[in-house]
């Protein structure tokens, strides 16, 4: 049965109004900037540094333009030979691999898990050869990938984890030895993004690295800025990639935050879970019990895939609006023919791209508003 529909209309994300609660900090924030006219550089961005670090346990932060740029740095920092190979997942945002291929590096395709979305460690294990330089094991939705099996594989192969932690800040994964480790701060380098849809996200664009090894997270300084050991010193080839002042600013005010606002998409999540959980043709996202869930998106499957559209648009009659991520696979995008994959290599992925739907979920999604999504979606299934 659908309920009436909820007082305000949902929305995939509510930033405007989550930035409203934040307003008079957000605004002293911007106002200290513009007075002290350090947009580059400024105190704002070493004291964001520190509380980022602090937030995740003591990891060395390094701050830097958006995603793609950690991405690119984290890769430039391994000194890996042109045309290693880097294994990525098969269904991720393309931004994971796209550095490895600017780079001349030659990303790797590898299949994943159908429940959780994350690399499955027996694909990584299959595309590891002599060549393998690294394997970017991304964090999607909001849930650790299998950090035992890649860590283990990655160290018994010689190879570089990197964590594409982008969609999973402030996650936790905890190991067979009981030693819990946060998304980020397992592989030789961690990379997020502060994009504003991002759990954390900035009001523009940004990025950070992370990484346990203070040397490495040295080099990775250096190389986000020019390559400099000190102004106007250059000691390798580098990237202009900084965080702006100004946005770090703002994210010192936003991740205070985000422990709050992180419960509050876990509880949308139990809601979803609970009222979803007997419908007939859904898959719900599955929860990898080592590690904590983030939720930056709530994804179901479609049992019946052909039917996932006509879900959608019903949900959009409905005044429920949802998103497809991602509809269309790596393998089969137009700038990664050259990696020359076939048709069908990937089914999972294949899969995935045709069955997903993500519903939404932000800290101030309200009860009433769920609700009606559930009773939506159940409509739609008869149950
Ligand atoms: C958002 C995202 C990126 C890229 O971040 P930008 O800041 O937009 O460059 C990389 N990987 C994943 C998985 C992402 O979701």
């Amino acid at each position: 049965m659908i309920l009436p529909a909820p007082s305000s209309p949902i929305q995939l994300l509510d930033l405007a109004a989550e930035h409203a609660l934040l307003q008079p900090a957000l605004n002293e924030a911007m106002a200290d900037v513009l007075k002290s006219a350090a947009f580059i550089q400024g105190p704002p961005v070493a004291q964001f540094v520190g509380e980022l670090g602090e937030y995740l346990g003591g990891a060395h932060v390094i701050p830097c333009a958006n995603g793609t740029d950690a991405l690119t740095l984290a890769l430039m920092s391994l000194n890996l030979p042109a045309g290693a190979e880097i294994i990525v997942p098969a269904f991720t945002y393309v931004a994971t691999l796209e550095a490895a291929a600017l780079l001349g590096l030659r990303p790797v395709l590898a299949e994943v898990q159908p429940d959780t979305f994350n690399l499955a460690p027996a694909a990584v294990a299959a595309a590891l050869t002599p060549r393998t330089g690294a394997i970017i094991a991304v964090h999607l939705f909001g849930q650790c990938a299998d950090l035992q099996a890649l860590r283990a594989l990655a160290t018994r192969h010689g190879v570089a984890l990197i964590e594409d932690n982008a969609q999973a800040i402030g996650a936790t994964f905890q190991f067979e030895s009981g030693e819990t480790a946060f998304a980020g701060a397992v592989g030789e380098v961690g990379t997020t993004s502060f994009f504003p849809s991002k759990n954390l996200g900035c009001l523009g664009d940004g990025g950070a690295l992370t990484a346990r090894d203070p040397v490495r997270a040295a080099l990775l300084r250096q190389l986000a800025n020019h390559g400099q050991s000190q102004k106007y010193y250059h000691q390798r080839i580098g990237l202009n990639s900084r965080l702006d002042t100004l946005q770090a600013a703002l994210l010192s005010v936003k991740l205070r935050q985000l422990p709050h606002n992180t419960a509050a998409r876990q509880a949308v999540a139990a809601r979803y879970d609970a009222g979803l959980a007997a419908v007939p043709g859904l898959i719900l996202p599955a929860r990898d019990p080592r590690s904590t869930h983030v939720y930056h998106q709530y994804t179901i499957q479609v049992a019946e895939a052909d039917r996932r559209d006509d879900l959608q648009n019903h949900l959009r009659r409905l005044g429920v609006p949802t998103m497809i991520y991602y509809p269309l696979p790596i393998h089969a995008q137009p700038a990664y023919v050259y990696l020359g994959y076939r048709a069908g290599q990937f089914p999972v992925a294949d899969r995935l791209c045709g069955a997903v739907l993500s519903l939404p979920i932000h800290p101030l999604l309200t009860a009433e508003q769920q609700d009606y999504i559930i009773g939506s979606i159940r409509a739609f299934f008869g149950s």
